[in-house]
């Protein structure tokens, strides 16, 4: 069994690197963002503020999380039995779960559901304190990161690849935004893990990103004398 953690910035391309080589190694994948997105967006539709904890983490009881994953579809995530994976995708779901996850319950809330998951089988798990809190012993960390621009041209490409109408100057504001918010809070925020591997893919396509990470973990495989 081999854990591999992914952590880094909103938009540097972790959640499409990590699906693709869980596919690739037929192990699980386990977006742990997703799970913040679905209480972001279960207080918005409450009318809940979101920044604002006596609110949210009363209403974590009201919250139950489901995952499914299969290699077609990748992981789907059901909100109080409601498939919600498309409908956590938008802008205001994305700075809903960036504010809501400075929350300490709501991070506590999370974190046994996650550690559950490395429990049991090979995978990789992706978010930002993945190597640091979740699976601080994980074989293989990984801090994938990238220049913020760059970043923000994924996500609108994204977006226009799903038929919306984003604006460049928006998505990039609320990058700026999100990466200050995730790295500034006090409950784990986001940081490379000391044993981290870095990697910068501002130059470097989602192809080699995937080969270069797959690399990685078939060496440490061999190398723990780890089967995948
Ligand atoms: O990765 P994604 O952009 O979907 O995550 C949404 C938000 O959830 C992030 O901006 C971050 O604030 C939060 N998050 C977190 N810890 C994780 C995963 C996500 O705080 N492990």
């Amino acid at each position: 069994m081999i854990r591999v953690a992914i952590d880094g910035p909103s938009g540097a391309g972790k959640s499409t690197v990590a699906k693709r080589i869980a596919k690739d190694l037929s192990i699980i994948y386990v977006d742990t963002g997703a799970m913040y997105r679905c209480i972001g967006l279960y207080a918005l539709r409450q009318g809940l503020d979101t920044k604002d904890s006596q609110q949210v983490s009363s209403c974590l009881e009201q919250i139950h999380l489901e995952t499914s994953y299969d290699v077609q579809n990748g992981q789907r995530i059901f909100l109080n039995g409601e498939d919600v994976s498309e409908a956590i995708r938008t802008p205001d779901a994305s700075m809903a779960a960036s504010n809501v996850s400075a929350i300490p319950q709501v991070r506590a809330f999370l974190l046994d559901l996650q550690r559950d998951m490395a429990k049991k089988q090979s995978l990789v798990m992706d978010g930002r304190d993945i190597g640091t809190v979740v699976i601080p012993d994980a074989e293989l960390k990984i801090f994938l990161t990238a220049s913020p621009e760059s970043r923000a041209r994924r996500r609108y490409l994204e977006y226009v690849q799903k038929g919306q109408q984003p604006v460049y100057d928006d998505i990039l504001r609320d990058v700026i935004l999100r990466d200050h918010q995730d790295s500034t809070r006090a409950a784990a925020p986001l940081c490379q893990a000391p044993d981290a591997v870095k990697l910068d893919t501002t130059e470097i396509n989602f192809e080699d990103t995937v080969s270069i990470i797959k690399e990685m973990i078939l060496k440490k495989a061999a190398e723990l004398s780890l089967s995948i």
